[in-house]
């Protein structure tokens, strides 16, 4: 078995769920640790105090800008990690910290939250609130066949990692308006309800067939366009879906 590769977790102004999603893998994680990555940051877990070199850096939570040290440590990451993630709504998008806005003891000058990508460049995104723990525990296995494996397993990996890197590029705004605008609006929806399945706050409810968003309960974690079939949908993933299974069942047993 080649050589495991490192990965890291910076966690910023997050709730530490993304980590959490990651232990949510239980048995896999195990798997994941003993054979393919070494998790050698992780504020929580692991007694590494300063930010090391790492081949896939996961950043959770969003970046605040009145706050010297995540502005720090995030450019530190960025320089010392191969891969740069935004591992989940809050470091992708912002998430509930859009709604911030200071003024709470005992920094009421932090009032500045913003997606990871307004500080550093990211490579790809891991999109909701929490996010799944499977599409974590697939990209790191998807990381470790792009970085270690042969020609097809290098194939199936850049497959699997390229709509999410294309989610990175698509920019850091979410909410569920971005079904309005991006899908109904396009002509696109085709009203399977995967968005109204996807959001954790139930602010998307299906009438007379397409989805209705309710702003007021939108936290912003960009859950429901990156579920939508009709929004992202990417052929090189499902024309590779088998093999791409496959590499994950087989990696995983
Ligand atoms: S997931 Fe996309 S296609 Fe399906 S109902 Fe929602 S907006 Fe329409
Ligand atoms: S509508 Fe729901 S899933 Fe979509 S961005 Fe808002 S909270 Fe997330």
């Amino acid at each position: 078995m080649a050589e495991k590769i490192t990965i890291g977790e910076l966690h910023l102004s997050g709730c530490t769920g993304c980590l959490v999603t990651l232990a949510d893998n239980y048995e896999g994680l195990f798997k994941l640790l003993d054979d393919y990555a070494d998790l050698v940051y992780a504020l929580t877990l692991v007694d590494v105090r300063h930010v090391p070199e790492m081949d896939v850096c996961l950043v959770e939570g969003s970046c605040c800008l009145n706050d010297k040290t995540s502005v720090e440590e995030l450019k530190e990451a960025r320089a010392k990690s191969k891969v740069l993630v935004a591992y989940g709504g809050c470091a992708a998008y912002g998430n509930i910290t859009r709604f911030s806005r200071g003024g709470q003891w005992n920094q009421p000058g932090h009032e500045a939250y913003v997606p990871i990508s307004e500080v550093v460049d990211v490579d790809l995104y891991i999109p909701s609130c929490p996010p799944c723990p499977q599409q974590v525990r697939n990209v790191a296995v998807m990381a470790y066949l792009l970085l270690r494996g042969n020609d097809e397993q290098k194939n199936l990996a850049t497959a699997y990692l390229t709509p999410l890197m294309q989610l990175a590029q698509r920019g850091n705004e979410a909410c569920g308006c971005d079904l309005l605008y991006d899908v109904i609006n396009q002509g696109l929806c085709m009203g399977c309800g995967t968005c109204a399945g996807t959001c954790p706050v139930r602010a998307i409810t299906m009438e007379y067939g397409k989805p209705n968003v309710n702003r007021d309960l939108c936290i912003k974690c960009g859950a429901c366009y990156a579920q939508c079939p009709r929004s992202w949908f990417n052929f090189d993933v499902m024309n590779n879906y088998e093999g791409i299974m496959d590499a994950i069942n087989g990696a995983m047993q």
